[in-house]
């Protein structure tokens, strides 16, 4: 997609918001001009195709990153995380529709960006059931980590290496000028709402169930369900989860992930589990 716009950007963080006059800021705190380019603002994401018979629960597949955000880039092959997670994302689309069982949209079908918060605001328009968004992990350091990894929304991280992830992940929105700062507020207080907290539980419920399914066409890490503050997945009303399909810093995972036999088990996998899910949810009825 061509970038359309350059826009000079004041950022300080933490501190006011961009534009602010000087005298609002903290002499302590640091403060620094960026240049980056922009999409066109003010352009709403279109309402995506849904596919499916009317009726049935609405799954909403979201493939992580895109257009002038890449994600992560494995080293030597050059493979982008955004390529990557899009082609999973159609494998589990197809799945669905041949399955029948569900609705499913896709928050992109092609390389563009999207801002974080209108991934989650486009399942919200669509009353979305679930939201299942689709990451590739990289590991720092030469590490071997391999594996797929379920995360889901919280207030305080599992863990570091799971609230460093979600730092790297949520640095999607900075690439396009939102003060990181305000978010960390945001998710904050959304997490006081009640509606959130039950989101909270159906999506950990959802994410032992995907382990349950999956095991067998998807490698999981031995601690499979971590949590952290994901911008993305701060839909007050739908479960949501973000699934790290795999290392793109591991050579058997990499393999997985790019070949059709390793999408068509995430697939397989993800479709099961969402199956369930919507069986169960009807039996409580
Ligand atoms: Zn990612």
């Amino acid at each position: 997609m061509p970038l359309a716009t350059l826009a000079s950007i004041l950022l300080s963080m933490p501190g006011p918001l961009a534009g602010q006059p000087a005298a609002f800021a903290s002499p302590r705190r640091s403060r620094y001009s960026l240049t980056i380019p922009l999409d066109p603002p003010g352009t709403q994401p279109p309402k995506p195709r849904i596919y499916g018979p009317a009726g049935r629960p609405l799954v909403v597949i979201d493939a992580g990153h895109g257009g002038h955000d890449p994600g992560a880039i494995a080293a030597e092959s050059g493979l982008r995380e955004k390529d990557i997670t899009l082609a999973i994302a159609q494998a589990i689309k197809d799945e669905l529709i041949r399955s029948g069982r569900v609705r499913v949209a896709l928050t992109r079908e092609e390389d563009r960006f999207l801002v974080l918060g209108e991934r989650s605001a486009v399942a919200h328009a669509i009353k979305a059931d679930l939201f299942i968004s689709i990451h590739a992990d990289s590991a720092q350091n030469g590490s071997p980590a391999n594996g797929a990894t379920i995360y889901t929304l919280s207030e305080v991280a599992s863990d570091r290496e799971a609230q460093l992830l979600a730092q790297r992940e949520n640095r999607a929105d900075i690439i396009n000028g939102v003060n990181l700062g305000r978010q960390r507020s945001e998710v904050a207080s959304i997490l006081l709402d009640l509606a959130q907290r039950e989101s909270m539980e159906a999506s950990a419920a959802f994410a032992n169930l995907l382990k349950r399914e999956a095991s067998g066409l998807i490698p999981f890490r031995p601690d499979f369900h971590r949590m952290a503050g994901f911008v993305v997945l701060k839909a007050p009303d739908t479960p949501s989860i973000l699934l790290e399909a795999g290392y793109l810093t591991n050579p058997a995972d990499r393999e997985r992930l790019v070949s059709e036999a390793g999408r068509t088990s995430i697939a397989r996998g993800v479709r099961r589990a969402i199956e369930i899910h919507f069986a169960r949810k009807l039996a409580q009825r």
